[in-house]
C-alpha cells in the first residue's frame, strides 16, 4: 500500500550495509583518504637530498610525461592545483571577459570559479541521470531555443554575449557522453575544455579521459585518486596550447641566461619538483587504485542490492570509471530520508555527505544564466557519497 512512509529507507541498514562491506572498522572512516605504500619516501627523500625542491627539477618533467602517456594525450602541463589548470586552460581557449562559458550546475565551485577568473559567465545547465554530467542532449536542444552559429561563433541571443566554451565534468570520475557531447560542441563552434579533476584513471569507449576536450584539467588534491599533496594539470593535443600552456603558468618569462624579461602577464602557477616527486610516485600506483576502488563498488553494489529504497550508483555501458566516489541514490527524492542517512552514518564514524550544492543555490552564482536544471535538482535530493578509499577494503586503513 503507498503511504506518506512509501518511500522511507531503513537507516540502521544502510549503515549495516557499509559496515559489513568493509569489514569492521574502528576508527572514524574518512570520505577519501590518500595512500602512500609505493615510491613516495623515496622520489621526495631525494629532493630533499639534493636541493631541488622547488621551482627546477628532474621530476616536473617526468611526471608531466608520465601522465600524459597514462592519459593517452600528447602533452601536459603541471599546475598547482586544478583550478589553477581549469582557468589556464579556459584562458588558452581564448575565453574572454564578457563571453559566457557552459557548465553543469552539479559540479564543485572550482569549475564555476574557473570561468569567473577569466571574467567570463558561467552559464549553468543540466546533467542526466546516466552519468551525472553534463547531458548532451538537454544542452543540444537547450542551444537550439537560444544560441545561434554567426561568422564561426556561438552567440546567446537572449544575452547578445558569445559562448566560448563548454566543461564537461566527470563526475565522481564517471565520463560524460563524450560522443554526442563533442557532436553538439561541433554543431555550435564550441571549445571545449574537460574538468577531469576527478577522472584520473577513467576511461570513455576505451579512450582516456581529458584526451577529448581542446584542453583538459586535472586535479591531485588530497582527496583526489591519487596526490601531489596539492596539484593540477592542463593535458592538451596541441603542442602550440602545451607550450603557451608552459610559458603562461612560469611567469611568461622568455628564456635567457641572465635576464628578466616577460612578454604578458603570467601566473607563477608552476608545480613545485618535491610536489611532482610525490607525484610520480602515486602515478605508479593508481591503476592498482583504480581496480581496488572498482572492487569496492561491487561490494557496495552488492550490500545495497538488499535495501529497499536505495541504489549505488553504476556507470553506463561503455566508460569504465574510477568510482573515486561511491554514491548512493535514492529512488525518491526525499531531502528528510538523505538527512537522516546522512545523520545515521556520520554518527556511526562513516563520513557521507551529500552532492555539492548547485551552483545556482549558492551567492557568488545566484544571479547566473541557467537552462531549467530538474535532473540537478533532482539528485542533489537523493545522492549521497559514501567512504570510497581504495584500501578500505582490504582493512589498511585500521
Ligand atoms: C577537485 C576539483 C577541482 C579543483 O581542483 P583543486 O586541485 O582542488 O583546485 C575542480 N573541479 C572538480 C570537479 C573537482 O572535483
Amino acid at each position: 500500500m503507498l503511504n506518506s512512509m512509501s518511500h522511507s529507507v531503513d537507516t540502521a541498514a544502510v549503515v549495516a550495509a557499509i559496515t559489513k562491506t568493509l569489514g569492521r572498522p574502528q576508527a572514524f572512516i574518512p570520505l577519501h583518504e590518500p595512500q602512500f605504500v609505493g615510491n613516495e619516501w623515496n622520489y621526495v627523500k631525494d629532493c630533499l637530498d639534493t636541493g631541488w625542491v622547488s621551482s627546477v627539477g628532474k621530476y616536473v618533467d617526468r611526471f608531466e610525461a608520465d601522465v600524459a602517456e597514462f592519459c593517452g594525450v600528447k602533452h601536459a602541463v603541471a599546475v598547482v592545483n586544478g583550478t589553477a589548470a581549469l582557468h589556464v586552460s579556459l584562458l588558452l581557449c581564448d575565453v574572454q571577459p564578457g563571453d559566457e562559458v557552459l557548465a553543469p550546475a552539479l559540479t564543485f565551485i572550482a569549475t564555476a570559479n574557473a570561468i569567473q577568473y577569466c571574467h567570463a559567465v558561467p552559464h549553468l545547465v543540466d546533467v542526466e541521470e546516466t552519468t551525472l554530467g553534463l547531458s548532451p542532449s538537454a544542452l543540444d536542444a537547450y542551444l537550439a531555443e537560444i544560441a545561434e552559429v554567426k561568422n564561426g561563433a556561438c552567440w546567446n541571443r537572449q544575452t547578445g554575449r558569445r559562448i566560448a566554451a563548454v566543461i564537461p565534468m566527470h563526475t565522481f570520475g564517471c565520463p560524460v557522453d563524450m560522443d554526442p557531447m563533442l557532436a553538439v560542441a561541433d554543431k555550435y563552434s564550441l571549445a571545449v575544455v574537460e574538468d577531469a579533476a576527478e577522472s584520473l584513471g577513467s576511461y570513455y569507449k576505451g579512450q582516456h579521459t581529458g584526451g577529448f576536450g581542446r584542453v583538459a584539467a586535472m586535479s591531485f588534491n588530497g582527496n583526489k585518486i591519487m596526490t601531489t599533496g596539492g596539484g593540477g594539470m592542463v593535458l592538451t593535443n596541441d603542442i602550440a596550447l602545451a607550450k603557451r600552456a608552459k610559458h603562461m603558468t612560469t611567469t611568461a618569462k622568455v628564456p635567457h641566461r641572465w635576464e628578466f624579461t616577460h612578454d604578458m602577464v603570467g601566473f607563477n602557477y608552476r608545480m613545485p619538483n618535491i610536489n611532482a616527486a610525490l607525484g610520480c610516485a602515486q602515478l605508479e600506483r593508481v591503476s592498482q587504485s583504480v581496480v581496488e576502488k572498482r572492487a569496492l563498488f561491487a561490494a557496495y553494489q552488492a550490500a545495497f542490492a538488499e535495501i529497499d529504497g536505495v541504489s549505488l550508483f553504476t556507470e553506463p555501458d561503455g566508460c569504465q570509471g574510477n568510482y573515486w566516489l561511491n554514491a548512493l541514490l535514492l529512488d525518491v527524492p526525499d531531502l528528510v530520508v538523505r538527512d537522516a542517512i546522512l545523520v545515521a552514518t556520520n554518527d556511526a564514524g562513516l563520513m557521507t555527505r551529500p552532492a555539492w550544492n548547485l551552483m545556482h543555490h549558492m551567492g557568488p552564482y545566484q544571479d547566473c544564466p541557467r537552462t531549467d536544471l530538474p535532473v540537478s535538482e533532482n539528485l542533489l535530493q537523493r545522492l549521497i557519497n559514501i567512504p570510497s578509499s581504495p584500501q578500505l577494503l582490504d582493512g589498511r586503513h585500521a
